[in-house]
């Protein structure tokens, strides 16, 4: 076998992107996958004959200069995908708010849900700063996010919206929503904060206004569904990789006479480089102890955050008509007492959609925050049981909310908790959804792409912000790294 230059451990989003950039570039690139099909958290899974997304559902930032608009230039590949508008429909206290695209639309609903408060002129500083910060989010290129001087650069290298806006990154959103609004009653911080969760994954009271920002106007920008499922939109990426192993669990990595010898399934494989698309808490079961002894003082990010996701799975029969809008995010009045989440996402599969949605019926796939502990007895009964209870009360919760699914016929009810993610994506403990945009991890506690010379993590534990927008912008920054640090054969 030819000595590759990168072999990448693990074939999520992360790992997919970075391949696609690096074969597009001449790279000889191995990337291994320990399931039988890629995309990990942004999979797409059959089961008896139906197919269902894993996790990720939403695919936004495909606008011109946005993240995914950037590795779709970059790569020369197009995604499978459908525009939509509303990009979701947030259900609170019996009133619905359609997230149109157009923000006028979008402040009048905010005005029929909650009357009386100055959505439009919050909603105008909103826009304002928004229209900012999202092209400048591409300009991290080459910037080693764990290091405050490099992280700084692109800042200044803009000084009239740095000195503009560097408050945004200490001050929190619940503090510029509360000046802005004057009177702000916790209904209002209940639906911006069950909003932030999405993006963020924080409350108003920790999210810096920056990341709040983004976090309240991804569905202004233009959102999509990807037909065929999630997968299908890491398989147009992947085929650029000229070795994608499945089935090929990444077992050790050693380093040997200047180069790294991998392990993966039952053979090995001599590279250059390593990039482990990994959670920053997971890097002890690949890395080798002499490695990893010389690298732990590199090791370093945010302490393991503990979230995971509740998910249940099914196929309902289309009674929906073709202008149902896909994406729901229900807010509870109580949090679940399973669960210990006070709102939940749901997805539908496009009516048109090629595999999911078949012989009349949709896929669906419902996800929630839940503590990784509450998952943890020791019984398999004792979780059964808890696993069963909590997709009752979320059901006879989504039943209140949208009443169509309450008599609709439904296939096979499956649900999944952290355990099942751990089992399948082989994240600690099953944590997912990255680190937390919030203080004080944000800005300088995240950690470095670069672990040491030729070896990189991607990822969305590593660079700051989640789901495909953050962690593409992670793999574009790393492919600049590569590039400056002259890693390209
Ligand atoms: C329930 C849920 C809903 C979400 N909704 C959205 C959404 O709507 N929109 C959005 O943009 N984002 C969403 N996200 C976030 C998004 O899915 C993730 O941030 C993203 O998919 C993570 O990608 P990743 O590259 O970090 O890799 P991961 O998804 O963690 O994938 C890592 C891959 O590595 C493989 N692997 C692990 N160990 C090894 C090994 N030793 N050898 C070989 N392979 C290995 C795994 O099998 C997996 O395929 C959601 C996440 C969850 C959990």
């Amino acid at each position: 076998m030819d000595p590759l230059n990168f072999a990448i451990c693990g074939g999520g989003v992360g790992g997919v992107s970075i391949g696609a950039l690096l074969a597009k570039n001449g790279q000889n690139v191995a990337l291994f996958e320990r399931l039988g099909y890629l995309g990990g958290c942004s999979g797409t899974f059959g089961r008896n004959g139906n197919f269902y997304n894993a996790g990720a559902t939403t695919f936004v930032g495909l606008s011109s200069g946005l993240p995914l608009d950037v590795l779709s230039r970059r790569t020369g590949v197009s995604f499978p995908v459908v525009e939509i508008d509303p990009a979701i429909v947030v259900h609170i206290m019996g009133k619905t708010i359609r997230r149109f695209r157009n923000m006028e639309r979008f402040v009048l609903e905010m005005e029929n849900a909650f009357p009386g408060y100055p959505h439009r002129s919050v909603f105008q500083k909103i826009r304002l700063r928004a229209e900012k910060f999202w092209p400048g989010l591409t300009s991290f290129d080459g910037v080693d996010q764990g290091k405050i001087r490099s992280f700084l650069r692109p800042l200044f290298s803009r000084p009239d919206i740095f000195l503009l806006h560097s408050p945004d990154f200490f001050r929190s959103t619940l503090s510029f929503l509360q000046s802005s609004y004057g009177v702000f009653p916790p209904e209002l911080k209940r639906f911006f904060d069950h909003q932030l969760l999405i993006t963020a994954q924080g409350f108003s009271d920790h999210v810096p206004l920056f990341a709040g920002i983004l976090g309240l106007t991804y569905p202004n920008l233009d959102n999509y569904t990807v037909m065929g499922g999630m997968g299908r939109a890491i398989e147009s990426l992947s085929q650029l990789i000229p070795g994608v192993y499945l089935n090929h669990p990444v077992k050790k990595i050693q380093k040997k006479r200047g180069k790294f010898l991998v392990t993966a399934g039952k053979d090995e494989w001599e590279t250059e480089n390593v990039i482990l698309n990994r959670t920053i808490w997971d890097l002890d079961s690949v890395l080798d102890q002499d490695l990893l002894d010389q690298l732990r003082p590199r090791l370093k990010g945010p302490d393991f955050h503990g979230v995971g996701a509740f998910v249940i799975y099914f196929m309902v029969e289309d009674v929906f008509g073709a202008d149902f809008e896909l994406h729901h995010q229900i807010i509870l009045d109580d949090e679940n007492p399973v669960t210990k989440s006070q709102s939940f996402f749901l997805s539908l599969s496009h009516p048109d959609d090629p595999v999911l949605s078949r012989s009349g019926m949709r896929s669906v796939t419902i996800s929630t925050h839940t503590p990784v502990s509450i998952w943890e007895d020791r019984t398999r009964e004792n979780i059964l049981e808890k696993r069963s209870v909590a997709t009752n009360q979320i059901l006879e919760s989504l039943y209140r909310a949208i009443p169509l699914f309450r008599s609709a016929r439904k296939g096979e009810i499956i649900s999944g908790t952290p355990k099942t993610f751990e089992k399948y994506t082989g994240r600690s403990r099953g944590t997912v959804g990255g680190i937390p945009v919030v203080h004080p991890n944000f800005p300088f506690r995240f950690p470095s792409s670069v672990v040491s010379e030729g070896i990189y993590l991607v990822g969305d534990t590593v660079f700051p912000g989640q789901g495909w927008p953050g962690v593409v912008i992670g793999a574009l920054n790393l492919f600049g790294i590569l590039r400056d640090q002259g890693r390209m054969g």
